[in-house]
């Protein structure tokens, strides 16, 4: 999760980077922290994410490079969330990990929720004792699928036998807020298969549960094999069967894609869909702090010779406003419409008054007691309700 979960850039500017002093930012009042590890062990063919594979050399260069930026970015020493995400954080050594801890030691004084993402087959019994010693107690752990045929053809390296052995360490550690990530969608996958990766998934009782439905991406191995993305009906089929089974279970739906037993809703991943500002730190990472929005160097090496450039894009208050509404939709709660007359001087209806009416007749989007959101159906379609707010103002 290279800065935001769920949600690609719809559209990049590169800015002059002085364009904003650091005069103008005040770090101090920025609630998040996202630093991205972009090392794996192996690479998955559906992934196009900010990565390589790990070298030890390559990794203790980079870790300078995390420490010259920290330095220079001076993050709030009372952050509510750090997330630590990839890659593959769990692919580093276990001194490596502890030297990358030990650099946001200093920052975790209060925070409340600290996420390392971790794969099955890269971590220790050490290793989790050292996420544990330095106040990490959330993870995120990349499960994708219970069916080993599917792992494989995912190029995942794990296998059930890993994901046991793991759940036994963790719970031995004492670790209880647990979150993993299942994909659907995959090439000839069936709805039997998508039910028995729930139900194997649900056994092992995470508290919090991240859906992905498989993406084609033009640059990963299965977009350059020419994999095909399955039918689209079925896809949907897919994600209502899952909405229902966890709804029945007890879980929250409380983003589009995310689902949390009732008091583990990600706070990091709330804080970004509500807009509020975070830090990126690390090739791979982005940030946004007030009208900036801002990714790192273009390529590993590059952030390893200057790791304290920022590509900068400066959001006109009509892109705030939109992103605003983009991210926000996504949680069930919606769009607190107060906060958004108060950040804007306007509403939402004010700037996008047909896409908004139309969304609301069609069932989408509904406006209840100073909230916007989209209905269950809208949640589904809110890719194509973007577009239209999109078309109507110009964005
Ligand atoms: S999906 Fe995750 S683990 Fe797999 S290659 Fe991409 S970043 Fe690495």
């Amino acid at each position: 999760m290279p800065g935001i979960p769920g949600i690609a850039l719809w559209y990049h500017e590169a800015m002059n980077p002085t364009h904003t002093s650091k005069q103008q930012i005040d770090r101090e009042a920025i609630p998040s922290l996202y630093l991205h590890v972009p090392f794996c062990a192996s690479i998955c063919y559906y992934c196009d994410f900010a990565r390589q594979i790990y070298r030890r050399e390559t990794v203790d260069a980079w870790l300078k490079a995390i420490q010259t930026e920290l330095e220079s970015v001076q993050p709030s020493h009372s952050l509510e969330t750090i997330y630590i995400g990839g890659g593959t954080p769990s692919s580093l050594s276990e001194d490596q990990l502890e030297t990358l801890l030990c650099l946001l030691d200093s920052y975790r004084t209060e925070t409340k929720e600290y996420t390392v993402e971790l794969n099955p087959e890269t971590v220790s019994e050490e290793k989790l004792n050292c996420l544990k010693r330095h106040g990490v107690n959330r993870l995120s752990i990349g499960i994708q699928s219970g069916d080993e045929a599917l792992l494989a053809r995912m190029n995942r390296k794990h296998t059930k036998a890993d994901i046991h052995r793991l759940v036994v360490q963790i719970n031995a550690c004492g670790f209880s807020n647990i979150s993993m990530d299942l994909i659907y969608g995959l090439p000839n996958e069936t709805m039997k298969q998508v039910e028995a990766d729930l139900n194997y998934v649900l056994d092992l009782k995470p508290t919090h549960l991240s859906l992905y439905s498989l993406s084609i991406e033009p640059g990963s191995v299965f977009g350059k094999q020419g994999v095909q993305p399955i039918d689209e009906d079925l896809e949907a089929e897919m994600y209502e069967s899952i909405v229902r089974r966890l709804l029945q279970e007890g879980y929250e739906h409380y983003e589009v894609s995310n689902f949390a037993r009732p008091g583990k809703q990600s706070i990091h991943n709330r804080n970004v869909w509500q807009y509020k500002d975070f830090i990126g730190i690390g090739y791979g990472a982005w940030g946004k702090e007030g009208n900036v929005r801002y990714d790192h160097a273009g390529s590993l090496q590059a952030y390893l010779k200057n790791p304290c450039y920022r590509e900068k894009v400066l959001l006109s208050d009509l892109e705030r406003q939109f992103e605003t509404l983009m991210m926000g939709l996504r949680l069930s709660e919606g769009v607190f419409l107060k906060q958004y007359q108060e950040q804007f001087g306007c509403l939402p209806a004010d700037t996008f008054p047909v896409s908004i009416a139309k969304g609301i007749r069609r069932g989408y989007l509904e406006e209840e007691k100073d909230m916007l959101r989209c209905t269950g159906q809208g949640m589904e379609l809110l890719n194509s309700i973007l577009v239209e707010f999109m078309e109507e103002a110009e964005v």
